[in-house]
């Protein structure tokens, strides 16, 4: 038996699990304090943007907190997350209304939500996003990239 640890996201063994309390195992149990609690805010993050079909009021709330999250990585992703519900709470033709109010941040969001493909042969408009984002990096891209980094080292262990 296997059960999902909500700190790592991934399945481990029963025996990795003491009885109480949320379902951490014992070597995220290990981590420092505040490095447990931003990877399961980032996981909790990640929820809102890909596998909800709505960024509710009450997950705006939640991410307006998160932006005080001691942690530049939580703060970013969340601030990302409220900028996507501002323009497309909901998932439904996300993409497409992203692409047309704000194409950079449809780049960022694609990143981090594997569902969405992005065919940047075909649109003219993401070329010259591109070519900006190479040359003008935003404030955005520093943290943001931390956060991949972070976030692929959480996932893949
Ligand atoms: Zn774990």
């Amino acid at each position: 038996m296997a059960r999902y640890c909500i700190c790592c996201t991934r399945m481990r063994p029963n025996e990795a699990f003491s009885g109480r309390g949320p379902p951490v195992c014992h070597r995220c149990k290990k981590l420092p304090k505040l490095e447990r609690q931003a990877s399961m805010a980032l996981e909790e993050i990640h929820g809102f943007l890909c596998r909800q079909k709505n960024i509710s009021a009450k997950n705006i709330t939640r991410l307006r907190e998160l932006l005080d999250f001691p942690s530049h990585d939580v703060a970013a992703f969340a601030r990302m997350v409220l900028q996507v519900a501002e323009i497309a709470p909901r998932r439904r033709h996300r993409v497409r209304n992203l692409q047309a109010r704000d194409p950079v941040l449809l780049r960022q969001v694609a990143e981090v939500d594997y569902s969405i493909e992005i065919d940047y042969s075909d649109a003219e408009s993401l070329v010259d996003v591109e070519f900006e984002s190479l040359y003008e990096p935003s404030d955005m891209t520093e943290p943001i990239d931390r956060f991949y980094d972070r976030y692929d080292r959480v996932r893949t262990g």
